[in-house]
């Protein structure tokens, strides 16, 4: 139960003076919720920077383009004239060193004639310009009389706002949210904080939305420090306390004696690469332990990561025991059971698919051949976790992409077993610091190392001007046998734009090219997508246009050359995956990068990188440095909550810290019962990761 002291933080905004239905909507596009936003919201609603009022000239040495604030007395109105609204509303006023005229486009006059009376004294505030050699004020930002000077901010934050909500609105609402704000047990360690400089939850708070430097809205600044810390640890202790649990002491051992393991590397039409054979060791190790395996095997695209899942996945079936893959979309799941389905049969390991597709009668027999383990390892998407997919006995769950699921989903598998080891392949290459924040604490497995054999892929940039040339060049290519990839561009964040331009650049390439052209794209039904991608595969096709529904795992060792058009509107990480899917046989590859010109310099230094290298883990770092975050993970996709107040790029300094805080917090509490841990309680629900206490609880 959350602690009734934070009920204020979770009050909707709808209780602040002002905020009717039809401005809540505005809050709710601002905050970026379904649902009615709660005041935490707005108080996690950070500035982007701050306007500085201090500045309080006389008329004579006000200066253009500065921002000041002005004690002035009203002259008189000249408002528009009638029906023609274009004519500015002017308003003269002056101190005794010189005069100012107050300008208004489209404002209403009896609303002006009560925001200046004639002959009062009023504090404008606004930047000065200057017109026929008179200062003048367009639209002041701030009016008040000598009442209100007081409360008038000095520094005042600047936020992003949405169409129809005004800065003063906010301002506003954002001070009655602030009022408040109670003040809350410290769950931060005393000594840390003092070292750090943090100021209270609550005094952070305010040091944001209530500046009284510059400097206070900055990120580097002690307020959005402390806040910035508060939620890294909210999500390591989060994530530690899953971790916990995922680790309890299961007392049984998840491997065999290595029989069906053999069988299959004596199917494989090739050896091991060196770290797969690392990899499979330690793993296997793991599931040796009594202990539950939290792991993620992390490999750049085409180090062989399947085949590695499928061993371990044997380990398990060895044992008597039950295995489940689970991949992010229809097309890859059933890829890995084409993979897959040659060496269970060498082996005589049972495997089959389960995916949103299989309904009915088939559905209810591969299910109860399941429930009585007549199925050693079920290959599907998010199908799995379906409340009625019932395992004879799971012991291990390999999560292809972890990324692109949540942490729910991911629970909502293991937990169809007794103390199920985890298995996460993640085929973006990962830096370390976003480990820590998505994973917290888990052990990794990389595969460095490609399969022997595999032959650089020539990668060029071409401006789309030259797209003529680049079509004659895909000519020849097919003249000659090869299969070529076409991948259209992300026009906007929207799946339907990019089928239009996909579904254009079809169109054009089948007049030339006419049946070895082919289409794919994600809005096409599962088994029109397999068939496209079967045809492809067998050769039946050999351009295949596509949006970027390719990225991730596909794997036609005949495709050796790729084209991307509007390479620059992609992510680094991204154009690596995609490019990922050419080079893997023995061909020679050639990746064709499109952009449109005039492209910048950072866009420039961004594909020459993908030019120079094919070091995903190289490139992820350069793609984090030019990029945020979310756009690195493809969390901006997948939904994953990312932080509010932290930023990988200014506090990721701080990970560690966080990570090494909570792990010394649940040495000494582990059921966060002590005064502290109480504390550490409301953070959790401050920041939303109150479901690691749920979990906790529950024991
Ligand atoms: P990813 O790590 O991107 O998931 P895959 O597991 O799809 O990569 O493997 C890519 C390709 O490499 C597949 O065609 C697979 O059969 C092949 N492969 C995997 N391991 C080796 C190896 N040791 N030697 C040669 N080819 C391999
Ligand atoms: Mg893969």
């Amino acid at each position: 139960m959350r602690p009734t002291l934070l009920d204020p933080f979770f009050a909707s905004i709808t209780s602040l003076p002002g905020i009717g239905p039809k401005v809540e909507k505005l809050y709710r596009r601002l905050l970026g919720r379904d649902d009615v936003p709660r005041l935490v919201d707005l108080l996690f609603h950070m500035p982007v920077g701050a306007i500085d009022r201090r500045a309080r000239p006389k008329l004579r040495d006000v200066q253009a383009g500065t921002v000041v604030t002005v004690k002035v007395t009203v002259n008189r109105h000249r408002p528009a004239p009638p029906g023609r609204d274009r004519v500015p509303h002017l308003i003269y006023a002056s101190d005794e060193t010189g005069d100012l005229i107050v300008t208004y486009f489209r404002a209403r006059a009896d609303y002006l004639a009560k925001l200046f009376p004639v002959g009062e004294t009023r504090y404008v505030s606004g930047t000065i310009g200057f017109y026929d050699g008179v200062p003048q004020m367009v639209h002041p930002d701030r009016v008040v009389d000598e009442k209100g000077l007081s409360q008038l901010p000095q520094i005042e934050p600047v936020y992003p706002l949405t169409e129809g909500l005004s800065a003063n609105m906010l301002h506003k609402t954002i001070d009655a949210a602030l009022a408040k704000v109670p003040v809350l047990p410290e769950w931060q360690d005393p000594a840390f904080q003092t070292r750090n400089g943090f100021p209270t939850f609550a005094q952070s708070l305010f040091g944001i939305h209530r500046p009284s430097q510059m400097t206070d809205v900055d990120p580097a600044s002690a307020s959005r420090t402390r806040l910035a810390y508060d939620e890294l640890l909210a999500s390591q202790l989060a994530l530690a306390l899953l971790r916990e649990r995922d680790r309890k002491r299961t007392g049984r051992i998840h491997s065999g004696d290595g029989r069906l393991r053999k069988a299959i590397i004596a199917a494989l039409p090739y050896s091991l690469t060196l770290s797969q054979s690392r990899a499979l060791e330690v793993i296997v190790a793991d599931l040796g332990k009594p202990e539950r395996m939290v792991r993620l095997l992390q490999g750049d695209v085409g180090s062989g990561k399947t085949v590695v899942a499928l061993l371990v996945a044997a380990a398990v079936i060895e044992a008597g025991m039950q295995a489940a893959l689970m991949a992010p979309t229809e097309i890859l799941a059933r890829q890995h059971l084409k993979t897959i389905a040659p060496l269970a049969e060498a082996s005589g390991i049972r495997a089959e698919i389960l995916t949103g597709r299989e309904r009915g009668k088939e559905r209810d027999t591969r299910l109860a051949r399941l429930a009585s383990g007549d199925i050693d390892i079920l290959i599907g998407t998010h199908a799995l976790f379906q409340d009625d997919v019932v395992f004879h006995d799971l012991a291990l769950a390999v999560i292809d992409e972890q990324h692109r699921f949540g942490v729910h989903q991911r629970l909502a598998l293991v937990n169809k077993g007794e103390a199920v080891d985890m298995l996460v392949t993640t085929a973006t290459p990962i830096p370390r610091t976003l480990v820590l924040t998505y994973f917290g604490d888990m052990d990794i497995s990389e595969l460095r190392e490609k399969p022997a054999g595999r032959q650089p892929v020539d990668t060029r940039t071409i401006p789309l001007d030259r797209l003529s040339e680049v079509i004659e060049a895909v000519g020849r290519a097919l003249d000659d046998g090869h299969r070529v990839y076409w991948v259209c561009p992300l026009v906007e964040e929207s799946e339907l734009s990019d089928l239009a331009a996909a579904e254009d650049r079809f169109k054009a390439l089948r007049k030339r090219f006419g049946a070895l052209a082919d289409l794919v794209h994600g809005k096409m039904r599962g088994t029109e997508k397999d068939e496209a991608m079967r045809k492809f595969a067998a050769g039946e096709t050999r351009l295949l246009v596509s949006t970027t529904v390719i990225e991730v795992g596909v794997d036609v060792p005949e495709a050796t050359v790729m084209a991307i058009e509007h390479a620059e509107r992609f992510g680094l990480s991204q154009l690596h995956q995609l490019r990922g899917r050419i080079g893997r046989g023995s061909g020679k590859s050639t990746c064709l990068l499109l952009y449109r010109n005039p492209l910048g310099e950072t866009a420039k230094a961004r594909l020459a990188i993908l030019r120079e290298t094919e070091d995903g883990f190289r490139i992820a770092e350069e793609d984090l440095k030019l990029r945020g975050e979310g756009d690195v993970l493809g969390t901006r996709q997948s939904g994953l909550p990312s932080f509010r107040v932290a930023s990988v790029e200014a506090h990721g300094h701080l990970l560690p810290a966080a990570r090494d805080d909570a792990r010394l917090i649940l040495t000494r509490d582990p059921a966060l019962k002590s005064e502290r841990g109480m504390a550490l309680r409301s953070l959790l629900y401050l920041f939303e990761r109150d479901d690691a206490i749920r979990l906790t609880d529950a024991g």
